[in-house]
């Protein structure tokens, strides 16, 4: 996520780093190259200009803490800049009216439809609500499937009317079917267009006008920079819409639209999309967003995916497997899958202070686990509870099974026995048999 611009602004900021003291040129200088790397990011040029003349009043002026370094303040004055710039707080979405009523806006492509189920689910598990969601793209048969395809892999129903026409009368369809049903939350997928024309407009506003929603989110993707701020523009003028998502926040090098929206629209970015996946979905934090963007990582939101994947059950099935020695490979898949869900590995890394700048150039690849998955598989039952029957011929067997050779095998297994003995270790009040051994 923002490669691009976090490293530009960290060459930018070390200027700084070998200065004893600010003065007028060398921060006239940091932030030339500031200003350029926000605008390379696809940041709208007025804005990165305010941005750096802000930043410049507050170095020279009153603001100056003589504690800490040029370097450091500066890094810290862009960083508050920044927070501000994309908002400063975190803005929640409005849940109240029963049920509570949220209208999807945005151009085709732009996420909506993925948006919509990701935000079902992260409703469901997260505030146990109870959401419904609608169907309202009369154009596109396939549309409609895709978000029953969506409703069934998170478990959340979805209305659509086939039959029906008017996109009007579907909403309203819907939310009588809420009601009836009990769902205290209605999401409205709509209908986008590959760019905005007035027909798409009039059929949105007419859907909002007719249903009053709590929410009205707009959803784009953010690797469109400039245009996604236009296209910002435009919905706001005619629905004046609550919030926007931005999405595909994973392949976004440049960061320019998620710095800028806010105040082109002045309306708060609420949540972010990180991936293709259901729970890929990110509330978003200015302050945290900030801190990525300068490669100071964001531990808070790594710990938080972490909790989220973390199952208490599990986790004490876990531990007497260990004690009573009997984790085997079965145990292990359930790990990496649970490592996966919490977002690509990428992503992940970056999320860590200074290690996105670190392994940057490295090529995380997501498909790292995909080898050790296809290994297991090919095992049987008996093989991934106990390892130690894997005799040379099984080894081959396994290798052909998974399409891996029998050296990948060999390797699985000893990292395998490598962690099972550490982990009995560290059960049997190994604590300190193991400082010995580290000790040498
Ligand atoms: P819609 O036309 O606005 O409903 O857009 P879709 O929900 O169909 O999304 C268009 C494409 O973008 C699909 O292939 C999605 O899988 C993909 N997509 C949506 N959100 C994200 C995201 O946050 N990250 C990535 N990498 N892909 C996404």
């Amino acid at each position: 996520m923002f490669d691009n611009l976090s490293d530009k602004l960290d060459k930018a900021l070390h200027v700084l780093k070998g200065h004893g003291q600010i003065t007028e040129v060398n921060v006239a200088e940091t932030l030339k190259e500031v200003r350029r790397a926000l605008v390379d990011a696809d940041v709208n040029y007025k804005i990165a200009k305010e941005f750096t003349s802000t930043v410049k009043e507050k170095a020279l002026g009153q603001d100056v803490l003589s504690s800490l370094k040029p370097g450091q303040l500066m890094v810290k004055l862009v960083k508050d800049e920044l927070v501000k710039l994309m908002g400063g707080e975190v803005a929640g979405i409005n849940l109240s009216g029963d049920p509570s009523i949220i209208l999807m806006s945005g151009l085709q492509g732009s996420g909506k439809t993925t948006f919509s189920g990701k935000l079902a689910n992260f409703l469901k598990t997260k505030k146990t609500k109870k959401p419904l969601l609608v169907a309202c793209d009369v154009y596109r048969p396939a549309a409609i499937d895709q978000l029953h395809v969506v409703g069934d892999q998170i478990g959340v129903e979805v209305f659509s009317d086939r039959e029906e026409k008017n996109p009007v009368a579907i909403s309203e369809k819907a939310l009588a079917y809420a009601k009836e049903n009990g769902h205290n939350v209605v999401i409205i997928d709509t209908a986008g267009r590959l760019a905005v024309d007035e027909a798409m407009m009039t059929e949105i506003s007419n859907i909002h006008n007719a249903i009053q929603p709590q929410e009205t989110l707009f959803v784009v993707d953010s690797m469109t920079g400039q245009d996604a701020v236009n296209t910002a523009k435009a919905f706001n003028d005619v629905l004046n819409f609550d919030g926007v998502i931005l999405t595909k926040l994973d392949g976004d090098t440049r960061g320019g639209a998620a710095i800028s929206i806010k105040s082109v629209v002045n309306k708060p970015i609420k949540f972010i999309g990180t991936g293709e996946k259901m729970e890929a979905i990110d509330v978003f934090y200015p302050e945290r967003m900030a801190d990525r963007i300068l490669g100071m990582g964001d531990v808070v939101s790594l710990v938080e995916r972490a909790q989220d994947q973390y199952d208490e059950e599990e986790a004490r099935k876990l531990q007497k497997k260990i004690a009573k020695n009997q984790f085997g490979f079965d145990d292990f898949l359930k790990q990496i899958q649970q490592v996966k869900k919490m977002g690509n590995m990428k992503d992940l890394v970056g999320m860590i202070p200074g290690a996105g700048k670190m392994m940057k150039d490295i090529d995380i690849d997501d498909d790292a686990f995909k080898h050790i998955e296809a290994i297991i598989h090919s095992m049987t039952p008996e093989e991934r509870t106990q390892p130690s029957v894997i005799n040379a011929s099984r080894k081959k067997r396994i290798g052909k099974g998974s399409g891996t050779s029998v050296t990948q095998v060999n390797q699985l297994l000893k990292q395998f026995d490598q962690m099972s003995k550490m982990m009995k270790m560290m059960q049997g009040g190994g604590g300190k048999r193991m400082m010995q051994m580290m000790k040498g």
